[in-house]
């Protein structure tokens, strides 16, 4: 046997081992359809490509073709194969490929393998991100992974073009209700994403027209509209999309979280992330005009506004001038807030209330307890209220 051989016989039993553990997995997540019916999808297709494999690893020519043929792999499974197949050069890539998805999907399965209390907050964290998908539309499966850092990865990452979203939580902040808002922001890249074509047309479009029009060198607006539209346009749409969702829930998480940090900094452009002047300023302009009753924003807003006065001296002129100028921030804002009309957390508000006025738990959503939560001051009524949320998985 030689040795592309052994290889090829040794990534093809891993497969069969990760067939089985997504097998187990989809078993044990029978109530979650969206979820269930992604990695069945996968995993009936890398069966039958395992399948072929074995048959084809002593005549590895016509691999391709024999993917492509089958007629009785469902329509979307075979374009996505297809994809795979047309970018990637020998069946070795190939067979990579498949395992990063794989992979993804056991590391999601092993990190549920905890005690019975993280594995019901992590299907608790679940089905929270399926009632925000459920209200933002999204059509996309979502697969939410417990790793080390923040992402939302579109699997076109993984040539899966299209086929669906891995939205990345650090173990930490999935143990951890505190963190859980943050999913909100991680499913706006989802929807940034399924509407793209409508936000290119509303707001990346005339922004950049606004900023070739503020008579600055042309590398300079290059540099501009490259940072506004491929990174904060992205990160402040997901901003406001988690604040109409959660209300208060990402504003306590977030803005809070955002008066330990300097409100002008980032690291040299292109940044991934606009400064947090830029997203808290846009975040608490979003809740103000919600207008809950209620919620007072007003104090926090001052506060932030002194907050932002101690740091203001330090701020590089390039940066202020370009990147911060108060008239394409202003311009990005207003485009922003006025093409995502969705307000979920308007229409659950009364419930909020109703919680906080003493109506019973039971029978509440997801949504409407986390919401509440984050309203809670009382720390014993917050354990009630932790208890009430882990236990709906
Ligand atoms: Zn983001």
């Amino acid at each position: 046997m030689s040795y592309t051989e052994q290889i090829f016989c040794l990534k093809t039993e891993q497969i069969h081992q990760q067939i089985t553990n997504i097998r187990n997995l989809v078993n044990r997540f029978n109530d979650y359809q969206q979820l269930r019916s992604f990695i069945q999808l996968i995993s009936d297709e890398l069966e039958n490509s395992t399948k072929i494999i074995e048959q084809k690893k002593s005549e590895m020519t016509d691999f391709d073709i024999l993917i492509s043929k089958k007629d009785h792999i469902p329509r979307r499974i075979k374009e996505i194969f297809s994809k795979i197949m047309d970018t990637l050069g020998n069946q070795e890539t190939r067979l990579m490929k498949m395992e990063q998805i794989l992979s993804q999907m056991s590391i999601w399965e092993s990190q549920r393998k905890g005690t019975s209390i993280l594995s019901n907050k992590h299907k608790a964290l679940e089905k929270f991100g399926n009632e925000m998908c459920n209200v933002m539309k999204i059509t996309t499966p979502v697969i939410s992974n417990f790793g080390t850092e923040f992402r939302s990865i579109p699997c076109e990452s993984f040539t899966f073009h299209l086929a669906g979203y891995i939205t990345n939580l650090p173990e930490t902040i999935a143990n951890q209700i505190d963190g859980w808002p943050i999913l909100a922001h991680e499913l706006g890249h989802v929807y940034h994403h399924e509407n793209y074509a409508q936000i290119k047309e509303n707001i990346n479009n005339p922004l950049e027209l606004q900023i070739r029009k503020l008579g600055i060198p042309k590398e300079d607006a290059d540099e501009m509209i490259d940072i506004w539209n491929g990174h904060w346009i992205p990160e402040l749409v997901s901003d406001v999309i988690a604040t109409l969702i959660l209300g208060p829930a990402y504003v306590e998480k977030v803005v809070v979280d955002a008066f330990g940090m300097a409100p002008t900094e980032f690291s040299p452009p292109p940044d991934s992330h606009p400064p947090w002047k830029i997203r808290v300023d846009l975040i608490l302009e979003v809740i103000r005009k919600l207008n809950l009753t209620d919620y007072e924003i007003h104090e926090k807003m001052f506060l932030w506004k002194e907050y932002k006065e101690i740091f203001a001296e330090k701020i590089d002129p390039k940066v202020l001038n370009l990147f911060i100028n108060g008239q394409t921030v202003q311009k990005a804002s207003d485009l922003i807030t006025s093409s995502i009309q969705i307000a979920p957390i308007k229409n659950i508000w009364e419930n909020v209330l109703a919680i906080k006025n003493g109506s019973s738990i039971e029978n509440h959503s997801m949504l409407d307890l986390i919401s509440m939560y984050f309203l809670e001051n009382d720390l014993e009524k917050r354990s009630v209220l932790e208890r009430a949320i882990s236990a709906k998985c």
